[in-house]
């Protein structure tokens, strides 16, 4: 099918405001680029509410100048690429990671692009001044029909994973890279505060995958950590948030010894006391990833931090190789992600997905707009 000169995109025209279905060019792809027609773009829960409290509550991220169109998590088939693209071809099912960055510092060529000045979002913000660079490169979030997307962006889907799977890579990736962090291997143990979560539910289907031998996960909804368990009742054990110290049941489940490493995907508004409480989970020597939204300054004991020897880390994103790892995973059949439940809007619905109205099982719940 050859490619049109136009395409529907939704784009948002004022900070807070409801974007418009607009009709635009497709674009070319540049020389190193390709073009991805999009089958879904994963969103972020409550997207809308979000982005009309910006400016108050993330003033320190830029967002793309307006119109800007949105879109942080696209998957879809490649149908362009550009003439020094040789190991990419047209067919392609992909998930295009939106991390974007210069690929010429010093990071970017140890591969850790997510630690270069110019680290942009593509389709959502940017985490320094210098963003809008990589914006007016890559101006094309995933609520549109077509986008370009750099070659090293690109993760090749394996059949067995669908677009509405892999418009889940962006939460699955965040917790991958956080447990790439803690040095996680197989046989060992893991505690995921706010197991039940998005992010967290990802944290349980990829340490079931790596070979974790015992998950212990925390959550405030009974119904929905029940659930959790349900996955794996041989090897997830769960806690409800409020039924006693975290840490004492952690040690409780592994022989006093603590976990070997704990993942913080607490949602937005958990107390800094919930995240204390279960950073004592850690054994001596463990690890502990923040990938969560506790917001209040923590009062952390660095001498107890210095006499276990534990790591307190901050992660966010993963690279597109880690991208292919967690495809290879599903390939495998090793990551299992069955489980999502997928919610699909069309592009007109993007007002209404972004809303943050919908009924939600936690974690299970995966929204996809559908181009
Ligand atoms: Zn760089």
């Amino acid at each position: 099918m050859p490619v049109p000169a136009t395409m529907r995109a939704a784009r948002m025209h004022a900070v807070g405001r409801p974007m418009s279905i607009d009709t635009v060019a497709v674009p070319k792809p540049g020389s190193t680029d390709v073009l991805v027609e999009i089958k879904a773009c994963g969103m972020v829960p409550n997207l809308g509410n979000v982005l009309a409290n910006w400016t108050k509550w993330f003033s320190h991220l830029p967002l793309p100048k307006l119109p800007a169109i949105f879109g942080l998590d696209p998957a879809g088939i490649v149908v362009e690429v550009g003439d020094q693209v040789i190991d990419v071809k047209a067919g392609e099912r992909v998930y295009v990671n939106p991390l974007r960055s210069c690929g010429a510092c010093q990071m970017c060529r140890s591969g850790e692009r997510t630690r270069c000045r110019y680290f942009t979002f593509n389709g959502y913000f940017g985490f320094g001044p210098d963003a809008q660079k990589i914006y007016d490169l890559y101006p094309y979030g995933g609520f549109c029909e077509f986008m370009t997307a750099p070659q090293y962006a690109l993760v090749k889907l394996p059949d067995n994973v669908t677009f509405e799977q892999a418009a889940r890579f962006g939460y699955l990736g965040t917790s991958y890279g956080a447990m790439k962090k803690a040095n996680a291997v197989a046989g060992q143990s893991m505690l995921i505060d706010g197991i039940s979560g998005t992010l967290g539910l990802g944290a349980a289907l990829l340490g079931l995958a790596m070979g974790m031998t015992r998950i212990l996960g925390t959550g405030r909804d009974r119904k929905l950590l029940d659930r959790v368990k349900a996955l794996a009742p041989g090897r997830i054990e769960v806690h409800a948030l409020g039924d006693g110290s975290t840490a004492q049941w952690a040690k409780q489940c592994t022989d006093g010894e603590g976990v070997d490493f704990m993942i913080s995907a607490l949602g937005p508004g958990s107390p800094a006391s919930t995240m204390l409480d279960s950073l004592k989970s850690v054994r001596r020597g463990g690890r502990a990833v923040n990938v969560g939204a506790v917001a209040e300054v923590l009062p952390v004991d660095v001498h107890w931090l210095m006499d276990e020897q534990i790591g307190l880390i901050g992660s966010n994103w993963f690279t597109s190789a880690q991208g292919q790892e967690m495809a290879e995973l599903a390939r495998a059949g090793l990551l299992d992600l069955s489980v999502l439940e997928h919610h699909r809007f069309p592009l007109e619905a993007v007002n209404d997905a972004i809303s943050g109205l919908q009924t939600r099982n936690g974690g299970f719940s995966n929204y996809v707009i559908v181009p």
